[in-house]
C-alpha cells in the first residue's frame, strides 16, 4: 500500500484515528458560530498544520478552531521535537487542551515528521542527516511531506505555516552574524515560499493558506534581533506576491495575520515575552485581558473558510489593536 511508504512516524509513533472514524467525528463537529445565522463551516476540508509541537502556541489553537469548523486537520511537526510531543500526546498531557466545544476531542488525522528549512534530500547537510534528533524518522524534507500528504490524504484545502526560528534572536541587528541571519530567513520566510511551492499543487481550488507573522516587520520592536524583523517583513512581502502568483496558478488564496504578543515556547525562548504581554495590556486599544490563542484560531479558520473568498495578500491584525497605536499611553511622558 502507498499509505506504508509515506508512514514517516511508523508503527507506535503515528497517531492516527480510523478513517471512518476521522469521517464522523470531523461531520458531526460543530462549525464556530460567528453570527446568528452565518457560521464558519470547515466540513469536508482538509487542512494541514505546520508548526506544532505542544497544546501552547499559535498552531495549536488554529488546528483546534479547524476542528472546531469541521475541518480534518493534519500535523507537521519539527523533526527534533516529534518525539516529546507524541510522548506527551500519547499520556494524555494535552487532553484537558484538546477538547471541543461539542464535548468531543480533537483528533490529528497524521503527524508527519518535518523540517521545513530542507526542500529535498539532497539539501540536507551530513550532520542533520546523522544527527540522532532526525534518526529514525524519514522523508520529512517539505516535498517529501507534501507528497505523502498528496499519496495519503489526496488533495487538500488549508495550508498553515506557523512556525519560525531564529538562533541569533536574542541579538539586536548590529551583532547579528550572517549565518544567523541567513538561518533566521530560512526557517521563518523561506520555509513559506517551499510550503506553497510544494503544496499548491495539491490543493483544491478556492483554498487558502495562512502564516503567522509579527508587528516587528514593520515597527521596531527592540529585542526581537538575530534577523527575525526581517524576517517577518520578507513574509510579509511574500505574502502578497504569493497572493497573486498561487492565486493565478492555484486558484488559492494566501494571507498572514500579525498576531500579537502570546507565552508560547518560541516567544518565551526570545527572553521578554511577558513584558510584550503587559506592555499590549497596558497600551493598546482592547485592554481588559491579553490576547487569546483561540482568537487567532478562529481569525484563520474565518480566513480560510468560503466567507473570505475575497480576501488575498492581506497581512490581517488579531492583536487587540495594539498595530494603531503611535505612542505608549502609559509612557512616563503622558502621567
Ligand atoms: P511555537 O513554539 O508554538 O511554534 C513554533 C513552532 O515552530 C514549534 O512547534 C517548532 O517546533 C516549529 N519549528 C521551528 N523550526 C522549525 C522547522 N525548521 N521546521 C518545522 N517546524 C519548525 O510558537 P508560536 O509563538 O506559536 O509561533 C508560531 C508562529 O507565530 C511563528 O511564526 C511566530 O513567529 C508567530 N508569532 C508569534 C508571536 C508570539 O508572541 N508568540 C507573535 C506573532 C507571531
Amino acid at each position: 500500500m502507498v499509505h506504508s511508504q509515506c508512514a514517516s512516524l511508523a508503527g507506535t509513533r503515528r497517531v492516527t484515528m480510523p478513517r471512518a472514524q476521522r469521517a464522523t467525528s470531523a461531520k458531526t463537529r460543530g462549525a464556530v458560530r460567528v453570527n446568528a445565522g452565518l457560521s464558519v463551516d470547515l466540513k469536508g476540508k482538509k487542512a494541514f498544520v505546520a508548526g506544532v509541537a505542544d497544546d501552547n502556541g499559535f498552531g495549536w489553537a488554529i488546528s483546534k478552531a479547524l476542528s472546531e469548523a469541521g475541518a480534518e486537520v493534519i500535523l507537521g511537526t519539527w523533526v527534533p521535537a516529534l518525539n516529546i510531543f507524541e510522548t506527551s500526546y500519547r499520556r494524555g498531557k494535552f487532553d484537558e487542551s484538546r477538547k471541543l466545544s461539542d464535548g468531543s476531542m480533537m483528533e490529528f488525522a497524521k503527524i508527519y515528521p518535518m523540517d521545513a528549512v530542507f526542500d529535498n534530500m539532497e539539501d540536507v547537510p551530513e550532520d542533520i542527516a546523522t544527527n540522532k534528533r532526525y534518526a529514525g524518522n524519514e522523508k520529512w524534507t517539505v516535498s517529501e511531506v507534501a507528497k505523502c500528504v498528496e499519496e495519503d490524504f489526496g488533495k487538500i484545502d488549508i495550508l498553515v505555516h506557523s512556525l519560525a526560528n531564529g538562533p541569533e534572536v536574542a541579538k539586536p541587528l548590529l551583532e547579528t552574524s550572517r549565518k544567523g541571519y541567513l538561518a533566521a530567513i530560512s526557517a521563518s520566510s523561506y520555509s513559506n515560499v517551499s510550503m506553497i511551492q510544494h503544496f499548491g499543487p495539491l490543493m483544491n481550488k478556492g483554498g487558502a493558506a495562512i502564516s503567522l507573522t509579527y508587528l516587528a516587520s514593520e515597527q521596531v520592536i527592540p529585542g526581537y534581533g538575530g534577523g527575525m524583523s526581517s524576517a517577518k517583513a520578507a513574509l510579509e512581502s511574500d505574502t502578497r506576491v504569493l497572493a497573486y502568483e498561487a492565486g493565478r496558478k492555484w486558484g488559492i488564496r494566501v494571507n498572514t495575520i500579525s498576531a500579537g504578543p502570546l507565552g508560547s515556547r518560541a516567544a518565551k525562548a526570545i527572553g521578554f515575552i511577558d513584558k510584550m504581554i503587559n506592555y499590549s495590556l497596558s497600551n493598546a486599544p482592547l485592554s481588559e485581558k491579553p490576547l487569546n490563542a483561540i482568537e487567532i484560531g478562529n481569525a484563520t479558520a474565518f480566513l480560510c473558510s468560503p466567507l473570505a473568498s475575497g480576501i488575498t495578500g492581506a497581512t490581517v491584525y488579531v492583536d487587540n489593536g495594539m498595530n494603531i497605536m503611535g505612542a505608549a499611553g502609559d509612557s512616563a511622558s503622558f502621567q
